[in-house]
């Protein structure tokens, strides 16, 4: 294997003799495997022609590969030269890592089998296929990340076994903070997935930016403003969860002028949380202190339980970090992931001693996040109380269109509807907005003509497809990043009754009517209202739009009527530059006194 091959320093070969002399080791390197490790700059160099040749006739050379000199020079500069194998195979993984970053991408999926190895990248949300290898590179690859780049208790690699591990950012590009393994064994071979840590940009992106709208972030402004109490994020693997709750902590950080303690207890951390406090300069000598503009960095209390060998051991480790957490003195908690009842039920305890709490679970949404609380085992006459629980989240990662290459629905029908499924979406998506009032009555309608006709009251003008052959802007795809689409249900003593009561149906229609809830599939139309997504996207990652029977549907028209159009500041949030807005919304610059009040925007003509 790998793992044995050295490099020979004697110019004999191993069997002793003469040092191979110091000029000559930044011009070639031999290796027990036969490699030899040449700059092919010093092919005509006397010294170097004499050794290959004797290398060569005792059999100790085997292939010649060219390197420049600062590369074999390293060589010779580890340590520990048995690793150096494995040191080639760790910087392509780095190499495949900074690929990924340059993609965007969010995970790295190595397929091992029998036969083969197929490396796939998820980058927007899609899995792309970026090498076909062997099954020995491929075995080669897991093995070094997990045995050589891996912070883990167990540093067996165990390819019959699931297995989890952390990689250590010294060995991945400077964009990353680690990167989460996990492996597991399959019918003929293994799959392991590393997820990519992203590390915090400078400034931490808003609420608006990752998808939030106006009224979601009052709601969440609401949470983070309470003394008390917990918030849940659920949402699946990948859903930006994190980030979300990244951005919350780190405003209350800075609304508390760091001011609160706020501790955090993951398993392991994925982002460096921090938020800004003023600067104070105290001028010792008058003893006054004087507040700058400048601000500086205030860091959460970041504790990561890490190193453990199984589940067991993890929760158990998990809980003894929380309890200690609790003792340094909190005001802010956030937990990881509550996922047993220990956990689960440490969240509950914090919030009822006055701590302000903030978790993630995993359930499908927000009116499921309860039911799984309950599962996994929380207290049900502890955690229906409003002042315990009062903010349920739930959200996913939807695609953005290219803001620079996307087209008008109304002025591309055509071309949409040669797109597969268009001509059901779009009915749907018709009675989504409420130009018709069920699905039967749009059914057998499949002239476009006649079914545009019929709306009144519905704009489709700001509606945008995407743009197949996309442009320099978006690498040609038509898209550009993510965003999120959510749903929150601030809770209140009705609504904790009737989980009490475990009245299921009365729950969610009080949801939805009494509470006017907004669920993911309305807000996900809401951007398709916007022009942010493309319709039949949007229906891929959130299912098809059929909106609940239970939808407070007055209020949800209006909501979505006064997105007529995107907002120059939300395009602007979108990546989207004043010229082009100028370009494409002329007449938002005709009347400059709407730009902040696009909602009283005089409806536009529909385009044809
Ligand atoms: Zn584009």
């Amino acid at each position: 294997m790998a793992e044995k091959v050295s490099i020979i320093t004697n110019i004999y070969g191993d069997n002793g003799g003469e040092q191979l002399p110091l000029n000559l080791k930044d011009k070639l390197c031999l290796m027990t495997d036969g490699k030899c490790y040449v700059n092919n700059a010093f092919l005509d160099d006397n010294d170097v022609v004499q050794l290959l040749s004797l290398w060569k006739e005792s059999n100790l050379l085997k292939e010649l590969i060219y390197e420049s000199s600062a590369e074999i020079k390293a060589r010779y500069d580890l340590k520990d030269k048995t690793i150096l194998n494995t040191s080639l195979v760790q910087k392509e993984i780095k190499d495949l890592f900074s690929y990924c970053v340059s993609k965007d991408a969010s995970d790295v999926h190595i397929m091992v089998r029998d036969n083969e190895c197929i490396i796939k990248v998820r980058s927007l949300g899609d899995l792309h296929r970026v090498h076909d290898l062997s099954h020995e590179k491929g075995n080669s690859i897991c093995r070094t990340i997990y045995t050589t780049m891996c912070d883990s208790a167990d540093k067996n690699f165990q390819p019959k076994k699931a297995q989890g591990a952390r990689i250590s950012a010294l060995f991945l590009p400077d964009q990353l903070s680690g990167a989460r393994v996990a492996t597991t064994p399959t019918e003929n071979g293994y799959y392991m997935v590393c997820r990519l840590l992203y590390k915090p940009k400078d400034k931490n992106p808003t609420l608006k930016q990752l998808g939030y709208e106006d009224f979601h972030v009052e709601d969440l402004e609401k949470l983070a403003a309470k003394t008390s109490g917990v918030t849940i994020i659920s949402g699946p693997t990948g859903s930006g969860k994190s980030t979300t709750l990244q951005v919350v902590i780190s405003d209350i950080i800075t609304q508390a002028e760091g001011k609160s303690h706020v501790i955090t207890v993951e398993d392991p951390p994925e982002y460096t949380i921090f938020g800004w406090e003023p600067a104070k300069q105290t001028i010792i000598s008058e003893s006054q202190e004087e507040i700058t503009d400048k601000k500086i960095k205030c860091y959460a209390t970041q504790t990561p339980v890490m190193n453990v060998k199984d589940s067991a051991q993890k929760a158990e480790k998990f809980n003894l970090a929380i309890s200690a957490a609790m003792r340094l003195d909190p005001e802010i908690i956030m937990i990881g992931e509550v996922r047993d009842a220990a956990s689960a039920g440490a969240a509950l305890q914090a919030a009822m001693t006055g701590h302000q709490v903030f978790t993630t679970v995993h359930a499908n949404n927000a009116l499921t996040i309860f039911p799984r609380l309950i599962d996994i085992g929380a207290k049900k006459e502890l955690a229906c109380d409003a002042d315990v629980v009062c903010g349920l989240i739930a959200q996913r990662l939807t695609k953005k269109l290219c803001p620079h290459c996307c087209k008008s629905l109304l002025d591309n029908m055509d071309e949409f509807l040669k797109r597969q499924g268009a001509i059901a979406t779009l009915k749907r998506l018709l009675v989504s907005f409420g130009a018709y009032k069920n699905y039967e009555e749009i059914k057998h309608i499949n002239d476009v003509n006649v079914m545009l006709e019929a709306i009144k009251d519905v704009d489709l003008s700001g509606v945008r497809i995407r743009n197949p052959d996309g442009c320099t802007n978006c690498n040609f795809n038509g898209l550009s990043g993510r965003s999120v689409v959510a749903e929150i249900i601030m809770t209140d003593q009705k609504y904790m009754e009737l989980i009490l009561q475990d009245k299921k149906a009365e729950l969610k229609k009080y949801w939805y009517k009494d509470l006017k809830g907004i669920d993911m599939q309305m807000h996900g139309l809401i951007k398709v209202k916007q022009g942010l997504a493309d319709p039949i996207e949007m229906e891929r990652e959130l299912g098809q739009f059929d909106l609940h029977e239970d939808i407070h549907f007055d209020f949800f028209y209006k909501l979505l009527n006064s997105y007529e159009l995107p907002t120059l500041e939300r395009m602007l949030e979108n990546g989207f530059y004043i010229q082009d807005f100028k370009n494409k919304y002329p007449s938002y610059f005709n009347k400059p006194e709407i730009i902040n009040k696009p909602q009283k925007n005089p409806k536009l003509k529909k385009a044809n």
